[in-house]
């Protein structure tokens, strides 16, 4: 079933809003003791006193409880904005709701939609970060998941100047983030290994890591070793986020996770010095070395390249997309596959801040290989819909956000912001993007 049918004959006769994401799937980053269903709502607050009795509870909180109910009403989260924003374009547009649907049995779903709303349940698809520690300091990311960006925040003080929604982002080092030192115990912690133990290494279909950087945490490499060490006690997919960076050990990931058959994240939206620009920290061709050093050891199920499509990576996005079709032609089309995914906040850094001639220009760059690959047997549906998705978006939303919609300061914003990038991390907006230099210099 393509996904327009698994959105008209599954997902809508459940309801209009439903997602089983709501249900089954969850992010948790336990250094900040915060949750959300997926990358998209708001994360709040998990009840610290009441994890420790009850893990179940890093999940099913109150707030998600509240969500559910709304959605078997057949009512719209407000958290869930990013999918309302995409389902608005038209009752074909296919958002994330149906993505993150679509990964479970029917009857999954079936049985979601008739749970009470209050009841604790078992997830099954999860991603978990320990702590924030991160040798990158992205231009899109901030001092809640990097510590390189705490580091920019202590030494330089914070952004100035900054107007719109993203401004918080970039003016404090975000210390709730980590609400332990990395060498004091954390509840949060502790109660995800305990339910690990006793629930979660049954019930768990994928769990995935995410940091900071994962692959510098030792809790990523307890849980790897516990794999490794409980070969058969569990069927529990694992799947690690890493930025694939300079530092990062690929000798000892290769040798911890042999036979595992893991999945493997890694971001990137761009390539060369461009990207470089975007993800401060990135050695371009030690990503590439990284990448075909994992590709070419046959051992993950996947390398999913994770694109956060911000304003800064359009003009050579689709060299990026070549690089990945030329890796899936010499390794197979499922080694490798990439996601698209629209950057919202902060605002200014969008794909929506730039003229709407320059956005045409990208949009048929998009179009022109789109057409190019299409028919292809090395690209995958989903890419398809992802590239034609991020075309429509192009051309038919002209705001980032509802609450978003005022022009002039996110272009003032997006001036500040990397004049001040650029002092701070020894770059050069102009050298990087000359062919957006013109239109920089005159804002
Ligand atoms: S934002 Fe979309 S995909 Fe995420 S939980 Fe909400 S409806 Fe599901």
């Amino acid at each position: 079933m393509n996904d327009l049918e698994f959105k008209h004959t599954v997902l809508d006769p459940l309801s209009a809003s439903f997602c089983a994401a709501k249900w089954y799937n969850a992010t948790i980053w336990l250094g900040s003791g915060q949750t959300t269903s997926c990358h998209h709502p708001p994360a709040h607050l998990v009840d610290r006193d009441k994890v420790t009795t009850n893990p179940r509870l890093l999940h099913n909180t109150a707030q998600k409880k509240a969500d559910r109910a709304q959605m078997q009403a057949g009512t719209r989260p407000a958290g869930c904005e990013y999918c309302w924003k995409i389902e608005d374009m038209g009752s074909d547009a296919i958002s994330d709701r149906v993505y993150k649907s679509k990964i479970y049995p029917i009857q999954a779903l079936d049985e979601a939609f008739v749970t009470a709303p209050d009841a604790d349940v078992n997830l099954r698809t999860l991603e978990i970060a320990f702590d924030r520690t991160c040798q990158f300091a992205c231009s899109y990311c901030n001092p809640a998941f990097s510590t390189t960006w705490v580091n920019d925040i202590r030494h330089n003080g914070p952004y100035q100047n900054l107007v719109s929604d993203g401004r918080n982002h970039f003016t404090h080092t975000h210390d709730s983030a980590q609400l332990f030192k990395i060498t004091e115990s954390n509840p949060y912690i502790d109660a995800f290994f305990a339910w690990w133990e006793t629930d979660l290494h049954h019930t768990l279909q994928e769990l995935r890591i995410t940091g900071g950087e994962p692959l510098m945490s030792a809790h990523t490499w307890r849980l790897v070793d516990w794999f490794r060490d409980n070969r058969g006690r569990s069927s529990t997919r694992l799947a690690i986020n890493s930025n694939l960076g300079t530092d990062i050990d690929i000798g000892r990931l290769l040798d911890s996770t042999q036979h595992m058959n893991i999945d493997l994240y890694t971001s990137n939206e761009t390539t060369g010095a461009q990207a470089e620009y975007i993800r401060d920290g990135l050695v371009w061709t030690d990503w590439v070395t990284n990448v075909e050093r994992l590709l070419s050891s046959f051992q993950f199920r996947t390398i999913h390249v994770m694109c956060t499509i911000n304003a800064l990576c359009l003009p050579s996005l689709d060299q990026l997309l070549e690089q990945i079709m030329t890796w899936k032609m010499q390794c197979g089309r499922d080694a490798i596959s990439f996601t698209l995914n629209i950057l919202r906040f902060p605002s200014f850094q969008s794909p929506l801040i730039l003229p709407e001639s320059t956005r045409t220009v990208y949009r048929q760059r998009l179009i022109t290989w789109l057409e190019h690959w299409t028919d292809s047997e090395f690209i995958d549906e989903h890419e398809v819909n992802h590239t034609q998705r991020l075309i429509d978006y192009l051309d038919v939303v002209k705001t980032p956000h509802s609450e978003a919609f005022d022009r002039p300061p996110l272009l003032h914003d997006f001036k500040q912001f990397y004049s001040q990038y650029d002092q701070r991390r020894s770059k050069d907006f102009g050298l990087a993007f000359p062919e957006l230099k013109e239109w920089y210099d005159s804002l």
